[in-house]
């Protein structure tokens, strides 16, 4: 048959059933939640964000993950249509009501005609067929051990941690205060978006001392805590210094405290809006591995959020991965298993967007196959070509580490100079070019083009 069959309805596997459903191929999506759950998500629905609430900049000028954002929005992606349709005031930031995304992308694909939602884990490699596999950094424990005994034991595992969520009717905003850093955003709205609490100099010094004396969720023997700088626990930023927090989360540049408008404040903890109805805000920057009991302690000392409800405390988690670059050919196939596409965080992208935009691919390139299609290379100049051309080829396979989209993974553009105005001028110029060179395959796709 031509079914197209997805395992894992995360954000990847939502976008790859989604582009190729529009394109006329028939889907089954194997989801495992709600029978089976990790210990993340905590719904039933497909795509759903299992941390930050936010899709990171819009910007698609000077930002590479804005300049993906583009790229998905022009190709019809049904993440980003989401995305915008349930977006919340966030500055520059593209951030949603993780509720209602999550709900509106199950219910398009449920209503797709030619998508078909089959619940229940997967534990084996399918033997033949077409087959995208897609399911993210929390993969079950049995496809896992099936994906590693056929790769080789060359999937990796390692830790994040996660950031805590306060409730908003708990915060004093007698100490704390709304502003988007630089007053960043159009509308009120979006300047407000954001929430402030200053701390002085002996608040800060007394806070690091606590988190540096926190307890802490200790690794097991054998894992490797495999941080990478995006994602860096607070107590381990300080623990490289005591004043790395103020130069990286809780920096206070470009905020004025209206409670003391003459007083610049040492430190800022900033707390950004999780939710719709504004009952919700996650700390900025503060994923954490600290004990549940030591958080609350801990984060009770930051001014205004004394008496702090926590919505959901921070913690760690596993990332499952493979190393793309030595087991995946450049169309995302499994080299040994050619039916099997990989798609999303488990090929090694890192976040959200990255990840439903390597579904986005893999559902066009399955689709493309199973309508007896050879699409052009993906251009590597695009954001999408840059990622992918990293991921199954582009990085050191040795020291192959989990990849945010960023312009170091473009091919340089000549002719434009460094320092502060070069730099936007290059980053123009990377988002031009990757604009008309994604346009420029979405036209040469052979594919037919979406009704809806
Ligand atoms: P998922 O969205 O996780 O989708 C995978 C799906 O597969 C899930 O629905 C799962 O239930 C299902 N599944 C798994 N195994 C099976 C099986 N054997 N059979 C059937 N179904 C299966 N990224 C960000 O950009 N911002 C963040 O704040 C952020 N926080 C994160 C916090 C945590 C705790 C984790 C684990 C990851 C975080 N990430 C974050 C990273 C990553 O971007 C997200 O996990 C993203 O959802 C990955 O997309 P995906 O489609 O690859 O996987």
């Amino acid at each position: 048959t031509n079914t197209l069959h997805i395992i894992g309805g995360g954000m990847a596997g939502s976008e790859a059933a989604w582009q190729a459903a529009s394109h006329g191929i028939p889907v089954t999506i194997h989801e495992m939640r709600p029978e089976t759950g990790t210990f993340a998500h905590q719904t039933g629905d497909l795509a759903e964000m299992v941390c930050s609430n936010s899709f990171r900049s819009d910007d698609d000028e000077q930002n590479a993950v804005g300049l993906l954002h583009w790229e998905m929005r022009a190709a019809g992606g049904l993440i980003m249509a989401m995305a915008d349709r349930h977006r919340l005031p966030a500055g520059g930031a593209l951030a949603v009501d993780r509720d209602a995304f999550a709900r509106a992308v199950t219910e398009t694909l449920r209503a797709h005609p030619l998508v078909t939602v089959a619940p229940g884990e997967i534990s084996a490699l399918p033997e033949d067929g077409t087959w995208i596999i897609a399911t993210g950094p929390l993969t079950s424990q049995g496809l896992g051990q099936a994906i590693a005994a056929e790769t080789g034991a060359e999937a990796l595992a390692f830790f994040d941690a996660i950031a805590p969520i306060v409730y908003h009717d708990s915060i004093d905003m007698s100490r704390a205060w709304m502003q988007s850093r630089y007053d960043k955003g159009e509308t009120e709205e979006e300047r407000t978006a954001y929430l402030n609490c200053p701390m002085d100099r002996d608040q800060y010094e007394a806070f690091i001392d606590a988190l540096l004396a926190a307890d802490k969720t200790e690794f097991h023997e054998g894992e490797t805590a495999g941080y990478f700088d995006g994602c860096l626990p607070i107590e381990v930023m300080a623990e490289r210094g005591r004043e790395t927090l103020r130069h990286g989360p809780m920096k206070p540049v470009g905020l004025t405290n209206p409670h003391q408008p003459d007083v610049k404040p040492h430190a800022v903890v900033q707390l950004r809006r999780d939710n719709a109805l504004g009952t919700l805000y996650n700390i900025v920057g503060f994923q954490t591995k600290m004990k549940y009991g030591a958080q609350a302690d801990v984060f009770k000392m930051i001014p205004g959020l004394e008496n702090a409800r926590f919505a959901r405390l921070g913690g760690i988690h596993r990332n499952t991965f493979l190393n793309s670059p030595t087991l995946l050919d450049d169309q995302m196939r499994l080299k040994s298993r050619p039916h099997i596409r990989f798609a999303g965080q488990i090929t090694g992208v890192e976040g959200y967007v990255e990840s439903a935009a390597m579904g986005l691919l893999a559902g066009r390139l399955a689709a493309a196959e199973l309508s007896g299609k050879t699409p052009p290379p993906v251009p590597q100049d695009s954001a999408m070509g840059a990622l992918i051309h990293h991921i199954t080829g582009g990085a050191e396979a040795k020291t192959f580490q989990p990849m945010n989209v960023n312009f170091g993974l473009f091919r340089p553009v000549d002719g434009l100079k460094g320092g502060r105005r070069g730099r936007k001028d290059r980053y123009k110029a990377y988002t031009d070019r990757g604009k008309e060179a994604w346009q420029g395959w979405l036209d040469a796709y052979p594919l037919p083009r979406q009704t809806d």
